[in-house]
């Protein structure tokens, strides 16, 4: 069977400042954007189900995730001090590696126009 790839797109709105910039950034100043998480499965079809994986299991295991920053303050999460993009996909991938079987890249949008992604090789 040929390996596929699905996507399960997710957003969230959280607050940050950037601790780390010049007081005169813009980012240094705290301020809020509505995050869209992108969570990429690779995998086989599987051919009784005819689908690498139930995007409803997707769902149900980011969720949490997604929840426990909702309407957050970042920098008051553990992991998330600095609340780059970078830091977001690394904290991402830290929980969801180890639960989803197939996982191959993680995508971070801090705005329509701005995103941060890694993927597995
Ligand atoms: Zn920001």
């Amino acid at each position: 069977m040929k390996e596929m790839e699905l996507t399960k797109t997710f957003y969230f709105d959280a607050a940050h400042r950037l601790s780390t910039v010049d007081q005169d950034h813009k980012c240094s100043r705290i301020h809020g954007h509505t995050f869209r998480i992108d969570v990429v499965i690779s995998g086989e079809v599987n051919e009784e189900y005819g689908w690498v994986m139930d995007f409803g299991r997707i769902k149900e295991i980011v969720n949490p995730f997604i929840e426990s920053l909702d309407h957050e303050y970042l920098n008051e999460i553990p992991g998330l001090e600095i609340g780059t993009s970078e830091n977001l996909v690394e904290w991402f991938w830290e929980k969801l590696n180890p639960l989803l079987p197939g996982l191959k890249k993680i995508v971070v949008w801090e705005s329509p126009k701005s995103q941060c992604s890694y993927t597995k090789q």
